[in-house]
């Protein structure tokens, strides 16, 4: 029987957690949850005090890829409503980067969507990053391409990249019934090509998408055996024209148990609670905070995330502060924000002009794509940024794709 009250403790003093420990997590009850929570907490604290680490994701390329990972809204034969648009241009990358680092975001993660890059698309990955930095000198890149041929990472840490995220996902032998396109050895080697080009590695999970405990327990070993840097968990949001449409494995106390499962089995590395926190953690994502220390803001690749006003408020409330923005009241930066810009921040987001930049009506190709230039934008909403979140969305109410920032003429939820 494993006394949950000295778990954290022990693991500070030099136990690291077994395979059992996190096992009994996993499978402990709601009632044992909130002893979990706490001792994952000492760790917490004794390693990143009450800091929480703010990422943005920008989204360069959407759907479209010839993969098929089955959780993936763009994957091939998607019947996922999503944005679909290829290569946006750099002005517009750093545009919608610029969002996030308003929201105290201390890094951007410049993501595209595809089995792998290209050399043509890691050159041209490369310069938007340049000129990202060259405008944010402190603010943090991870690239998140797909798999790597030799070469790619280095010329992406050449260029100012710091990180580079390539998800495992699920355990080894959990990945043939995911995934049939690319095995569980091509995203470890991956993993392995960034570190040895001296980028930062971020590998992480999705959870719920059917896999056991001792499943589970599996994934988190390898990630803590990756020697990666930081480990994105994200809850399996399981969008309709997928293959795993309809799959509802997850509870909130669950996602507490198995973030905290993380936590003790890596304690030192930055966790973040990732996509479907929302629909998955529901109210009890600010005491998640007490586990992990980083997440994203606002919205994510293809769909809706809950407002930077409302993240920024769990921050504050729960007495974390934002890493990179100690001192400034960013809820009351955003609220002026907010107030500012009024209901319409279409002019913010250069309404009048697509994803790749060219003039509506021009005829597509300026950015190189064959005729794959994202939709007709819908309207743009006459409500307020803080009214479009998911924080009421529950299983019942499915996934709420994005239809805001790129791709569209509306600002993103950031
Ligand atoms: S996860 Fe990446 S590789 Fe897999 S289908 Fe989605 S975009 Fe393609």
């Amino acid at each position: 029987m494993i006394d949950f009250s000295t778990l954290g403790q022990r693991i500070l003093a030099g136990q690291p957690a077994t395979r059992d420990e996190a096992l009994a997590v996993l499978t402990a009850s709601d009632a044992q949850t909130f002893a979990i929570v706490d001792a994952a907490s000492q760790l917490r604290r004794h390693f990143f005090g009450n800091k929480i680490k703010v990422n943005y994701l920008v989204n360069l390329k959407s759907g479209l890829c010839p993969e098929d990972c089955s959780y993936c809204s763009q994957r091939l034969g998607s019947e996922a409503d999503i944005l679909k648009y290829t290569w946006i241009k750099q002005d517009e990358a750093i545009k919608q980067a610029q969002y996030g680092i308003a929201g105290g975001a201390s890094r951007v993660c410049m993501v595209a969507s595809g089995k792998g890059p290209t050399d043509r698309d890691v050159e041209r990955v490369s310069k938007m990053v340049e000129g990202l930095k060259d405008e944010n000198p402190h603010i943090e890149v991870c690239a998140c391409m797909g798999i790597l041929k030799d070469g790619q990472a280095q010329r992406l840490k050449d260029a100012g990249v710091d990180a580079y995220n390539h998800n495992l996902n699920t355990s080894e032998d959990h990945y043939k019934d995911i995934c049939t396109t690319h095995s569980f050895e091509d995203r470890v080697n991956t993993v392995h090509k960034a570190q040895d080009a001296g980028l930062s590695a971020c590998s992480g999970l999705i959870v719920g998408m059917g896999e056991s405990d001792e499943q589970l327990v599996d994934a988190i070993f390898s990630l803590k055996n990756l020697e990666g840097d930081s480990i994105p968990v994200n809850f399996l949001m399981p969008f309709d024209g997928t293959p795993l449409a309809g799959t509802w494995e997850l509870t909130p106390m669950r996602c507490l148990r198995i973030l905290a499962a993380v936590r003790l089995v890596a304690p030192e590395k930055e966790l973040r609670m990732a996509g479907g926190r929302e629909m998955h953690l529901r109210s009890l994502q600010p005491l998640a905070l007490h586990v992990v220390n980083s997440l994203f803001l606002g919205d994510y690749l293809t769909s809706e995330g809950q407002s930077a006003l409302e993240d920024l408020t769990m921050i504050r409330d729960g007495g974390f502060e934002v890493l990179g923005a100690e001192g400034r009241d960013l809820v009351a930066e955003h609220q002026e924000f907010v107030k500012a810009h009024g209901v319409n921040l279409a002019e913010e987001t250069g309404a009048g002009s697509t994803p790749c930049g060219s003039a509506p009506g021009s005829g597509c190709g300026g950015c190189g794509s064959a005729g794959a230039c994202g939709p007709e934008p819908a309207a743009t909403p006459t409500v307020t940024p803080v009214e479009i979140g998911i924080a009421e969305a529950d299983a019942s109410a499915g996934v709420v794709l994005r239809k805001r920032g790129v791709g569209t003429q509306t600002a993103p939820n950031a």
